[in-house]
């Protein structure tokens, strides 16, 4: 195994492992990938993050199939493949039923801009990509149109998938997003948000964007 592939599995585990002790993963809920050479490393079907050596991590090749030989990959590889083959600015997935996330995703409610960090997805909203089966092409194809032009969504009746430049970052994304869905429904408890405007959110995601 080459240095480079070993550090993107050590990667996996630490990622994994910081999920679980942040409450974003329960049971064996969730999967996570990252972009390699020639291909993608995913963690395996049915993985306690807590349980997980670098070895588990399951190699997809460049043709998108899985390498053999090994633990089979999670069932949600379509949605991470899906993810590198279109947005070439993904170097990390990361997907979660995170508790306030799955919540809002069970309302099928999107994250409107009620707080000016809902930019760190890359818009002025989050969205929550309609209904399909785990594992199917439909979620992915679904999955893939509510990320258009962002970073993370919400996925109907499941939880949320989020992708940045590497794992460490979509870690601290699909946080990010847990925070702020928390966050909108306590105010659901009290009122209605009030939301900041198209010009305001616009003028947000600008400035992140700027300090990169
Ligand atoms: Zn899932």
């Amino acid at each position: 195994m080459i240095a480079a592939e070993r550090g993107l599995r050590m990667g996996l585990v630490t990622a994994g492992r910081r999920l679980l002790a942040l409450g974003l993963s329960p049971a064996t809920s969730g999967n996570l990938s990252v972009r390699a050479k020639n291909g993608y490393l995913i963690t395996p079907s049915g993985a306690a993050y807590d349980t997980l050596s670098p070895e588990d991590m399951v190699f997809m090749g460049d043709d998108w199939t899985h390498s053999g030989g090994q633990r089979p990959a999670s069932s949600e590889w379509r949605l991470h493949r899906d993810i590198y083959r279109r947005r070439a600015e993904a170097g990390a997935v990361v997907h979660v039923h995170s508790p306030a996330a799955t919540t809002l995703a069970c309302l099928r409610r999107p994250i409107p801009s009620f707080h000016y960090e809902v930019a760190f997805a890359g818009g002025k909203d989050i969205r929550c990509a309609d209904y399909a089966t785990f594992g199917t092409q439909e979620l992915s194809d679904r999955a893939l149109a509510a990320l258009e032009q962002r970073r993370a969504c919400l996925l109907a009746n499941h939880g949320a998938i989020v992708f940045d430049a590497d794992i460490e970052r979509a870690v601290r994304l699909a946080e990010r997003i847990e925070h702020l869905a928390r966050l909108y429904w306590q105010a659901l408890q009290v009122g209605e948000p009030v939301l900041l405007d198209d010009a305001e959110m616009a003028r947000v995601v600008e400035k992140f964007a700027s300090y990169g």
